[in-house]
């Protein structure tokens, strides 16, 4: 297994939707297992394929990492996988609760989402499921589908507040050209 690098805020393809993954093979099978790592590495509740550069429909969430507060387990670290997740059934209500990304460091926003969504998808055995989830799994899970169809929470915050991140968004934007692109080539990005 491998530690993949996660793409942050300004690259194109986090704004870009993928495609259904066809069918598990040896590689989606690697993704999924580096794609694990990557997240319990970087104690991450939730990765979509999106953010390590790859534009197929899965993703990987372990809410257990929210719970352990950052300390250090013995427990080993455990993740679901959901494939072509799709959301089938929302609740009514929608709630607030504050969102973080690994792909935009130091950025949190209270979100507005369902408090309870019906997700259907297939699992790492190729089989098609269903599920209804609350709580803070329907919010992983509904923030990396998002992923999945190229939106950022930060696309889903309110105008005001959107307004005062503008600035940090900005500047994640600015550090990922000052480390990435080569100052020649900055000037085609648009
Ligand atoms: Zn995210």
């Amino acid at each position: 297994m491998s530690i993949l690098r996660i793409l942050t805020y300004g690259d194109d393809r986090l704004q870009t939707p993928a495609k259904a993954v066809e069918k598990i093979t040896p590689e989606i099978r690697k993704l999924i297992a580096d794609m694990a790592e990557t997240m319990h590495a970087a104690k991450g509740v939730g990765l979509a394929a999106t953010q390590v550069g790859v534009m197929a429909r899965l993703c990987v969430v372990n809410p257990e990492a929210r719970e352990g507060g950052g300390e250090e387990t013995s427990k080993p670290a455990g993740h679901r996988v959901f494939i072509n997740p799709q959301i089938i059934w929302t609740s009514d209500e929608d709630v607030p609760m504050s969102e973080g990304c690994l792909s935009l460091p130091g950025i949190e926003a209270e979100v507005f989402r369902p408090s309870a969504i019906r997700v259907r998808y297939r699992d790492e055995r190729w089989q098609v499921r269903e599920e209804e989830m609350s709580g803070l799994l329907a919010r992983i899970l509904q923030h990396e589908i998002d992923h999945l169809d190229g939106v950022l929470f930060v696309d889903r915050v309110g105008f005001v507040r959107r307004h005062v991140l503008a600035g940090q968004l900005r500047k994640l934007r600015k550090e990922r050209e000052s480390i990435f692109v080569p100052a020649a080539l900055a000037g085609d990005k648009g």
